[in-house]
């Protein structure tokens, strides 16, 4: 089948298989020209499909040479419809990780059951008998709790109703946007899905399993991002839910002497969970646009490598005062930031396509769903109905 962009607002319902491989491949090609790095030899991914967790099992299989195991949630191929990014980036995956001779398997579920928790420890101790660190990178709309309750993430104001500009994402223009206040349940709802609970759950279940080597590094990923958007995200919902993770980084580092957790903050990038953020997308194209021409702009799998090489996996990690790695340090910089608000003022619809760079914006989104790639024939008939080789 010859497959093609579907795109609904900040949402591709089609994902090319190709484009998608293609994609993967030039993650590793990045990560290997980057060189070799002393650190984990065995490690779990949890949320390991697409944008940064895809990136941090990449960096370790490639860099640190490691037996992977990732976890995530996707949809295979049905034959009609195509299976979603995450599906055909784990094909690429493995199948590089094969030919380079790693070890890669992933599993297919959610990730917030037990039942997947009980199937990591039973693969963990069958292939690799412990893993040495876990990378937490899940973002999920909703997760059901053991009781069977399912709690819904919102992205809400915790004050008062926050209006600012936006990016229209049907025709680039500038439009207003209102973000309304969490109602009840919906802040309570978002900690529950996006903080830190079901992170301290993984680890309270792997280290009871006895599958953490002694020292084992856990890393979860959060988000700050500059004080223009503070009323949608850090001191939104979702940035509530963000305090709560960095908590548990805390109660981990308490409960358990021989577990070392930190929280990496990351900069702001396009992935399928950014993109639904209200307002947040033109801070993004004009935030590209800044760093571009500053020289600075990293996508995920730079991010995640400058983690591995200079910030993690040295003598001593670097870290702020608050025990966090902080890898939007070049984004909250005094002179990216005072250059993005002076855009920001200034945005129109008729400037934007100058002031913001838009086109890199839809670039990465187009990519994300393996679309727009170089070198990839969009002409040609592709197999929808890949498999992903340890699921087979
Ligand atoms: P993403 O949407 O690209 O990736 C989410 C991953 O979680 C995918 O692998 C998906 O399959 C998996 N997943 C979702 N629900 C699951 C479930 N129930 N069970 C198993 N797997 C599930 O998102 P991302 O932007 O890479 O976000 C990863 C983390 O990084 C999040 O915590 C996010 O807040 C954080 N972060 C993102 C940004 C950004 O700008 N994108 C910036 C800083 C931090």
């Amino acid at each position: 089948m010859i497959v093609e962009p579907k795109v609904r607002e900040f949402i591709c319902t089609t994902a090319h298989p190709t484009g998608c491989y293609e994609n993967v491949k030039r993650q590793i090609a990045y990560v290997k020209d980057k060189g070799t790095i002393e650190g984990p030899k065995r490690v779990l991914v949890i949320g390991a499909s697409t944008g940064y967790g895809l990136a941090s099992r990449i960096t370790a299989a490639f860099a640190c040479q490691a037996s992977t195991i990732g976890v995530m949630f996707e949809k295979p191929s049905n034959g009609k419809r195509t299976a979603t990014p995450g599906w055909y980036n784990t094909v690429a995956f493995e199948k590089e990780a094969e030919k380079n001779g790693l070890y890669a398997k992933s599993i297919n579920g959610d990730a917030f059951s037990l039942e997947v928790k009980e199937k990591v420890i039973e693969m963990i101790k069958e292939d690799l008998g412990q893993v040495d660190m876990v990378i937490y990178s899940l973002a999920a709309p909703r997760r059901t709790t053991a009781d069977g309750t399912v709690w819904a993430s919102s992205l809400k104001t915790t004050g008062e109703a926050f209006t600012e500009k936006s990016l229209d994402l049907r025709n680039n223009t500038i439009v207003t946007k209102t973000v309304e206040p969490a109602k009840d349940g919906e802040l309570e709802g978002t900690i529950k899905v996006m903080g830190g609970e079901d992170w301290m759950d993984w680890m309270d279940t792997l280290h009871g399993a006895g599958v953490l080597s002694e020292n084992a590094v856990t890393v979860a990923y959060s988000y700050i991002g500059p004080k223009l958007t503070y009323p949608i995200y850090y001191d939104g919902t979702i940035g509530q839910a963000k305090r709560h993770l960095t908590k548990t980084a805390e109660k981990i580092n308490e409960k358990y002497s021989d577990i070392k957790a930190y929280i990496s903050v990351n900069k702001a990038l396009v992935t399928q969970a950014s993109a639904a953020i209200p307002i947040v997308p033109l801070y993004f194209a004009i935030l590209y646009k800044v760093m571009k021409v500053q020289g600075t702009h990293e996508g995920c799998i730079e991010q995640i490598s400058r983690l591995f090489h200079e910030k993690l996996f040295v003598e001593k990690p670097v870290t702020d005062e608050q025990g966090r790695i902080r890898m939007d340090d070049w984004e909250l910089s005094d002179e990216v930031q005072d250059k993005v608000m002076e855009c920001w003022k200034n945005v129109t619809t008729e400037n934007v396509a100058e002031l913001s760079d838009i086109d890199g914006y839809w670039q990465d989104f187009y990519q994300m769903f393996g679309f727009h790639l170089d070198g990839v024939d969009y002409a040609k008939d592709v197999d929808l109905e890949v498999a992903i080789p340890s699921l087979e």
